[in-house]
């Protein structure tokens, strides 16, 4: 316990940012004075033991159920109904200790408390996809496995003492307690490790594949993911189209009201067309004011549709900054992309077309077809 508690405050203390490794930490500072109280067990009056070893477990239990909460976003809890769980924990084990002995319901109420705190942790980590987020899957698992062990080990005295009353296995089964205690426990910080290398390298992942300003893909992961979407394209022969949107008169926009205000048109920019997207449609900034937009499982006539709408949503909405209303427009251009061409390739056909309804007057949408479509339209 004072290893994985050393092991996890030294990793907070450099990686303070990562959600929920302080009540992590915490969590298993509480198992430390757990061990510490049975350790001591003999030198201290047996309530004075049993409520420290109470409440440490069901504070280790509590905090690392906060843990995996504030590792997963969740909001912060009304700590109402921790506390209040935490203190019939040990009121309960005061009693039975103090006024009515009685280890059996004693050993009970503390097992079936700490399992709840667990298998609740499990269930908040188990989220977000197997594939995804594999670790979360593992911690889970493990806190799950630790809850389930919490909740049968009074059955399992039980059973041992009836099947076999004072043969070895009821020896035993202290010791089984224990050992699953520290397989589980030491399993759970190693897991919680693997999260916070998960949480780094997802922020990392982020921030070299998203635009900070606008939070949508940045050029070099925009073209990664449209090489992946032309194989997948070429595979399923489907059609696949890509959209180049740039705004209009942009610099004007800039130079009356300010670069902030820029930004803040660009941000309202991809507001409105994120609205306009399916969830597979994928939306990269390629640089400046320029913008595209690959659409995996639209024809020809759906592309332009959608091109069209988002131009008509932008032109309708203006952006509402501290200047004011600011209206704006886009020219759009459409392309198919073609069998066995680059990314590079279709986009600058995309951009070609851009150009063009830039020529014909701007605010407009120009579709241009591939020479050799994936799929002949
Ligand atoms: P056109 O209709 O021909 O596209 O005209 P435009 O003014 O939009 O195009 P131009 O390329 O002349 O100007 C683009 C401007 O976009 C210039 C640049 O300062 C501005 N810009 C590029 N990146 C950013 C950014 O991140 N924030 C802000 N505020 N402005 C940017
Ligand atoms: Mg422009
Ligand atoms: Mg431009």
């Amino acid at each position: 316990m004072a290893m994985v508690t050393t092991v996890l405050y030294a990793v907070w203390h450099f990686n303070r940012q990562i959600p929920g490794l302080r009540l992590w930490t915490l969590s298993y500072l509480c198992g430390f004075v757990f061990t510490v109280v049975l350790l001591l067990r003999d030198q201290l009056p047996e309530w004075v033991s049993v409520l420290l070893a109470q409440g440490a477990v069901g504070l280790m239990g509590y905090l690392c159920l906060l843990g995996g909460r504030a590792y997963m976003g969740r909001g912060r809890l009304w700590h109402g109904y921790g506390v209040a769980a935490i203190v019939l924990l040990v009121g309960a084990s005061a009693y039975l200790t103090v006024v009515q002995p009685n280890f059996g319901v004693r050993f009970l109420i503390s097992s079936w408390g700490s399992a709840a705190f667990y298998l609740l942790t499990a269930r908040i980590l188990a989220r977000g996809g197997l594939q995804a987020f594999p670790v979360r899957y593992l911690v889970a698992l493990s806190a799950a496995v630790h809850g389930v062990f919490l909740l049968l080990r009074p059955l399992v005295f039980r059973l041992g003492d009836a099947l076999a009353p004072g043969v070895d296995i009821v020896l035993a089964l202290p010791q089984l307690i224990v050992l699953e205690s520290i397989v589980a426990l030491v399993l759970i910080g190693f897991g919680i490790l693997m999260l916070t290398n998960e949480f780094t390298t997802s922020a990392l992942r982020r921030l070299a594949e998203m635009d900070s300003l606008t939070s949508v893909f940045n050029r070099r992961a925009f073209l990664t993911l449209l090489d992946k979407a032309l194989s997948q394209a070429r595979r399923t022969e489907s059609e696949l189209h890509v959209l180049v949107i740039d705004l209009d008169h942009f610099k004007r926009i800039n130079d009356t009201w300010g670069h902030k205000c820029g930004d803040d048109v660009l941000r309202h920019f991809v507001g409105l067309a994120a609205s306009c997207l399916r969830m597979e449609d994928v939306m990269g900034r390629l640089g400046g004011e320029e913008f595209a937009i690959v659409l995996p499982s639209a024809n020809a006539a759906g592309a332009a549709a959608v091109a069209e709408r988002l131009r008509a949503l932008v032109a309708s909405q203006p952006a509402m900054t501290e200047h004011g209303p600011i209206t704006l427009t886009v020219s759009v251009g459409v392309t198919q992309c073609a069998v066995d061409e680059s990314s590079e390739t279709a986009l600058q056909r995309a951009d070609q077309a851009m150009y063009r309804a830039k020529e014909l007057g701007r605010n407009q949408v120009h579709l241009q077809k591939a020479p050799d479509a994936v799929v002949g339209v």
